[in-house]
C-alpha cells in the first residue's frame, strides 16, 4: 500500500504542477488517469466542425475553490480565424480561461463552445487534438531536439520537423550544434534558453496545425530584439487560426480582433486596441505606463 501511494502521490504532485503551466498534458492524462477531474460523457462523440470553428464562452462561472469564485460570469466569442488577446493584472484569471477552454476543469455554470459543441459533450482527446498550446514556460523532455518538436505528431518525418523549426525560425541554431536535430536537449541535455524553448514550442505548434490555438505568453522579459522576433513568429502561426492569446505585454495584442481587459475574473473593458484608447479608461493607463516603462 505504502509503495505504491507514494509513487502515485509524487505523481500527483508533478502533474498538478505541469496542469498549472499548461504544458505535457496529453501524456500526463494517460500516466494519470486517476487524477483526472473531467470525464468524457458516455458515448461522447468526437468534436466536429474544425475547418473554421468559433470559440465561445457563455456567462461561464468558475471556481478552483467554491469558497473562492475565479470567473464570474464571463461571455466572449473568438470568430474563426481570428484572435481574442486578454490582458490584466496578475491573478485576474487570464490562463484560467486556457485552461477551461482546454478542460482541465469542468466550470460550475454557463457553457464553451467549439463549433457550437459544448466541449463537455465531446471526447476530450478530439478537443485537444483541435487546440495547440504555447505555454508561458515550455518543459522540454529529456530527449532530442527532433522528438520534441515533433511530440503530439510522431507520424512527422524530418522535412517537416524541419520546415516547422524554420518557421518558428529556430532550424538555424539547431543545425548550428554538432548533433542537429539529434542533440539532447533538457535538464539533462543542452540547456535553450527561454527564447529558444519558446521557439521550440511554436514549431511544436505548427506541426501539429491545430485550428485553435492559446498563447499564453511569457512573463519573463525576453530582449527586446528576442520578443519582437517571438511577436513575429507568434503572428505567422496564428494566422487563419481561432486564437487566444493571453498578453502580459500590450504591444504584443494591437491586432487583435477584440481585447479583453480582465480584472478579479470580470472583462472590464472590451473592445480593438483603437476603440480602447479612445475610450481612456483602464487600458488606455496600462498603454501609457508601458509605453513611458517598457517593462512595466
Ligand atoms: P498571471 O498573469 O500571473 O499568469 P492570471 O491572470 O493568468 O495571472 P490565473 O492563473 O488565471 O491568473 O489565476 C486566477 C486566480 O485563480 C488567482 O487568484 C489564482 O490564485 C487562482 N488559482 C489559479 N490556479 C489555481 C488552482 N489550481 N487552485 C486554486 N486557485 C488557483
Amino acid at each position: 500500500m505504502i509503495q505504491l501511494y507514494i509513487p502515485l502521490n509524487f505523481l500527483g504532485v508533478i502533474y498538478r504542477e505541469i496542469k498549472q503551466s499548461l504544458t505535457d498534458l496529453d501524456k500526463m492524462f494517460v500516466l494519470m488517469d486517476k487524477e483526472r477531474e473531467v470525464a468524457d460523457a458516455p458515448g461522447a462523440p468526437a468534436l466536429a466542425g474544425l475547418d473554421a470553428p468559433t470559440v465561445r464562452f457563455d456567462d461561464v462561472h468558475f471556481a478552483y475553490d467554491p469558497a473562492r469564485p475565479i470567473l464570474q460570469g464571463l461571455s466572449f466569442e473568438i470568430p474563426a480565424g481570428k484572435t481574442v488577446a486578454v490582458v490584466g493584472p496578475s491573478g485576474s484569471g487570464k490562463s484560467t480561461l486556457a485552461r477551461l477552454l482546454y478542460r482541465f476543469y469542468d466550470i460550475q455554470q454557463g457553457a464553451i463552445r467549439i463549433a457550437g459543441q459544448d466541449i463537455r459533450s465531446v471526447t476530450q482527446a478530439s478537443l485537444r487534438r483541435a487546440i495547440g498550446i504555447v505555454p508561458q514556460d515550455t518543459v522540454l523532455f529529456n530527449d532530442t531536439v527532433a522528438y520534441n518538436i515533433a511530440y503530439g505528431r510522431t507520424d512527422a518525418t524530418q522535412a517537416e520537423i524541419e520546415a516547422a523549426a524554420r518557421a518558428a525560425r529556430i532550424h538555424d541554431f539547431i543545425a548550428g550544434t554538432p548533433k542537429g536535430y539529434a542533440t539532447m536537449v533538457g535538464e539533462r541535455g543542452l540547456k535553450l534558453s527561454g527564447g529558444e524553448k519558446q521557439r521550440v514550442a511554436i514549431a511544436r505548434t505548427l506541426l501539429k496545425n491545430p485550428p485553435i490555438l492559446i498563447f499564453d505568453e511569457a512573463t519573463s522579459a525576453l530582449d527586446s530584439a528576442n520578443e519582437r522576433a517571438i511577436q513575429a513568429e507568434l503572428q505567422s502561426a496564428a494566422q487563419g487560426k481561432t486564437t487566444l492569446l493571453i498578453a502580459h505585454r500590450l504591444s504584443t495584442v494591437v491586432d487583435a480582433h477584440e481585447i479583453l481587459v480582465m480584472e478579479a475574473g470580470r472583462i472590464i473593458e472590451r473592445g480593438t486596441h483603437a476603440a480602447l484608447l479612445a475610450q481612456g479608461g483602464r487600458y488606455a493607463s496600462m498603454w501609457a505606463l508601458q509605453q513611458s516603462d517598457p517593462s512595466a
